[in-house]
């Protein structure tokens, strides 16, 4: 017999309470992001029908033609790479985007956003040469400039560590985000609440390290092609 999405979701869901309970965390403390890129909209609906309803997508385009074809009333947060001149759509498509990267990036989209915008920030925090993000040290100006705005909220840190096969050699990085947001929210005053940080292979260590948004794809919907 083919596995079902919601067997998927039950050995997903076992991992996340087993994850909280050795963390001495309650269940609801954690989000589960269903990572949908690349999966079709029917995809989506068996999602929907065992019960989930936060989505993540990393490319613009392709949110713009599923979410028409998908249930309403569902929520879709950007966790990609978001290009400037894709901003505008952005802002009034998502309703959270996990993925800001630059001050300037938060800037376009404030200036284009037609309501509350929550978003955010993305921290290199392994300070790797070819990948996205805010440097630690430009995070906090980043969090003054959202302060100064009237649509987007800065609601926490986001993180793509390096990749790594074993999740215990990830752990430094979770823990240094936390510990840096812990640093910002003494720093700025300012209450930043989310950690979205972990993925199919590491939840466990993610959630140990303090995560509140956990985007799993390949555990819930099967390897991408
Ligand atoms: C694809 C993706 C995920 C999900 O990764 P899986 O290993 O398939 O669970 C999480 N976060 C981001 C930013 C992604 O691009």
């Amino acid at each position: 017999m083919e596995e079902t999405f919601s067997d998927r979701l039950e050995r997903v869901e076992h991992r996340i309470q087993a994850a909280c309970e050795k963390a001495g965390r309650a269940r609801d403390s954690v989000t589960l992001l269903a990572v949908s890129k690349t999966k079709p909209p029917e995809a989506v609906r068996a999602a929907v029908d065992c019960g989930l309803r936060l989505f993540g997508e990393n490319k613009v385009q392709e949110a713009q033609s599923k979410i028409p074809m998908s249930p309403g009333g569902l929520e879709w947060h950007l966790i990609g790479h978001l290009q400037s001149n894709k901003a505008k759509v952005a802002a009034n498509l998502f309703q959270m985007i996990h993925s800001v990267d630059s001050l300037k990036l938060l800037q376009t989209l404030e200036s284009h956003a037609n309501q509350t915008l929550p978003v955010l920030l993305q921290v290199n925090i392994a300070g790797e040469a070819a990948k996205y993000g805010f440097k630690p040290e430009e995070v906090a100006g980043a969090i003054e400039a959202a302060n100064q705005m009237s649509k987007c909220e800065v609601h926490g840190l986001m993180l793509i560590p390096p990749f790594a096969p074993d999740p215990e050699k990830t752990r430094v990085h979770f823990s240094s985000l936390r510990k840096l947001r812990d640093q910002l929210q003494d720093e700025t005053g300012t209450p930043l609440p989310e950690l979205s940080m972990g993925m199919s292979h590491d939840l466990e260590v993610a959630i140990e390290e303090g995560s509140t948004w956990i985007r799993i794809g390949t555990d819930l919907f099967g390897k991408r092609g």
